[in-house]
């Protein structure tokens, strides 16, 4: 089929790829040039496992190319999925929705007789009926789930499939589209618009309030002098609750979990529905951050002016070169806005956290980061930092004292190394 997705950025580029993959003739279109020149070439500006080897084989197999005009991509599809950002808008929480309506209309004013337009956008409930009933095209809502990090398996490999559909036809499309993923057995669900938008917005609704719940746990075992690993380990054997999502830390971040439990507890109010909880499970988890600038202050005797801290990480989670809303940063220029001299490292988000924050200090390893330092702060999940070795470390820095927090940190190693280790949620050591 002839398919065209409207966005590359991490979801429009890793759907063009894919779709490319499942055998399809795919334009992917977006409106900044310097992103659609990376592409074409080859280079995909953002990190992603396997991304950058799948666009190069359909760049070269001649399945995929990369546009700006929209025109063309409208001339060219049959099948168009729009793919362009739904930040939080900046004068309430609710979502920005003017990338979506200016794609929507610029395809649906060139669009061929019978193309479909699909949005996998994250929206607010209501959107695709509004599109719908303001083009002359028809739309169908196809949610995506896709994991930064693990963008390109779960694109080929969804644990479900959702369509929101308002006729066969959009569905047999939608199926001839999927038709690979399908035949692998995915589940598929087919909604009407109001449910298929819910089912991205409630998923991620769920994840952040599984996040909270373990990180308001973790509030109270540093009150009652508890373990939250050990309680979330044993919670976590229960299979009506399951461990994953259950690890307590600094808390999520990125460009979708925080911007889309707010915009949809503010679309839900405009509904005349309350999901005040979802204001308190925000609420937690930036506390979360709170925290840890409190333990920094505390382990540099009450203050952090003058101290070199040490940051272990800047993307909002491992295997992602994404700094958007990441706990990491936000922690580092605090303390730096508290007079600490700050030094990041991440292995993948230097760039973009240099051009986000160019007042802190960038080093090019972990162990640079850490030499000379009064304190080190462990704030993106990276399998490097797991690995380091805090026997060496600690002749690097000024003192050996540490802050976990992500959890996974071996305490008995790091105290055994001569480290005062502090994590979030687990007692201070007497
Ligand atoms: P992004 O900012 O990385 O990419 C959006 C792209 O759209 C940018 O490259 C921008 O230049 C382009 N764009 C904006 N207006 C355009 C227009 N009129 N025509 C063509 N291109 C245009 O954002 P993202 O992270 O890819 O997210 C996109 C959407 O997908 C959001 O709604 C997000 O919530 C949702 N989503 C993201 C993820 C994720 O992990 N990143 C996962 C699931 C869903």
């Amino acid at each position: 089929m002839r398919l065209t997705v409207i966005g590359t950025g991490y979801l429009g580029a890793t759907h063009a790829a894919c779709m490319a993959e499942l055998g399809h003739d795919v334009l992917g279109v977006d409106v900044d040039p310097d992103k659609v020149a990376a592409l074409a070439a080859g280079r995909v500006p953002f990190h992603e496992p396997g991304l950058g080897e799948l666009v190069r084989k359909h760049l070269a197999s001649g399945r995929l190319r990369f546009t700006t005009s929209c025109e063309e991509a409208a001339a060219f599809g049959q099948v168009h999925f729009v793919c362009v950002g739904t930040p939080q808008r900046k004068d309430s929480e609710g979502a920005d929705l003017t990338y979506v309506d200016a794609a929507f209309a610029a395809i649906a004013e060139h669009a061929s007789q019978g193309a479909l337009l699909v949005g996998k956008s994250t929206v607010p409930v209501g959107t695709a009926r509004r599109l719908a009933d303001a083009h002359a095209v028809e739309v169908a809502w196809n949610p995506e789930f896709l994991r930064e990090g693990f963008a390109v398996q779960d694109t080929l490999r969804p644990d479900r499939l959702v369509f929101g559909v308002e006729s066969e036809r959009a569905e047999t499309l939608l199926r001839e589209v999927y038709a690979p993923v399908l035949a692998a057995g995915t589940p598929l669900v087919t909604a009407d618009f109001p449910t298929a938008e819910l089912v991205k917005t409630a998923a991620n609704a769920f994840l952040a309030t599984k996040i909270s719940f373990i990180n308001a746990m973790a509030e109270v075992c540093e009150a009652a002098g508890g373990d939250v690993s050990v309680l979330a380990e044993a919670l976590g054997h229960d299979e009506r609750i399951g461990g994953k999502f259950l690890r307590a830390g600094v808390g999520f971040g990125g460009g979708c979990l925080p911007k889309d439990i707010r915009a949809f507890a503010h679309r839900a109010g405009e509904l005349g529905v309350s999901l005040g909880f979802l204001r308190e499970v925000d609420a937690i988890n930036m506390r979360r951050r709170d925290k840890v600038v409190a333990l920094a202050r505390e382990l540099c005797g009450g203050g952090v002016l003058g101290a070199r801290i040490a940051v272990l990480g800047a993307a909002f989670k491992p295997d992602s070169d994404d700094i958007r809303d990441s706990p990491a940063l936000n922690v580092a220029a605090r303390l730096k806005l508290d007079g600490a001299d700050v030094t990041v490292y991440d292995p993948e988000a230097m760039d973009n956290a240099r051009k986000a924050f160019p007042l802190l200090g960038y080093a090019v390893s972990a162990e640079e980061a850490l030499r000379g330092a009064d304190l080190v702060l462990h704030l993106t999940e990276w399998p490097q930092f797991r690995a380091l070795d805090p026997g060496r470390l600690a002749s690097l820095v000024s003192r050996p004292r540490i802050v976990d927090g992500r959890g996974v940190l071996d305490a008995d190693r790091w105290t055994a190394a001569g480290w005062q280790f502090r994590a979030l949620g687990k007692p201070a050591p007497a």
